[in-house]
């Protein structure tokens, strides 16, 4: 019992920086808690949505040019995730 509410806690962990990074905290969240171990080290390394295509620097969520290089970015994505 004393191990599965570790893991309920520490599940959280990858589900804050996935969310961080504009992805599902639950999906991550369920992730973290059963698989910890990889979870954690793969929502580090995870691309996140909120990255210019281009230049890969970070951008804000409802930019829509890359304050960087000044490319356009299609962020249709973002609109629909609004709503969360
Ligand atoms: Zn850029």
């Amino acid at each position: 019992m004393g191990a599965l509410l570790y893991a309920m806690i520490l599940g959280i962990i990858p589900g804050m920086i996935a969310r961080k990074k504009g992805r599902s905290f639950l999906g991550w969240y369920i992730y973290g808690v059963l698989l910890f171990i990889i979870a954690l080290p793969h929502s580090l390394i995870m691309k996140s949505r909120y990255q210019c295509p281009y230049c890969m620097s970070n951008i804000d969520p409802k930019a829509v040019v890359c304050p960087k290089c000044a490319r356009d970015i299609g962020q249709e994505d973002n609109l629909l995730n609004e709503a969360e």
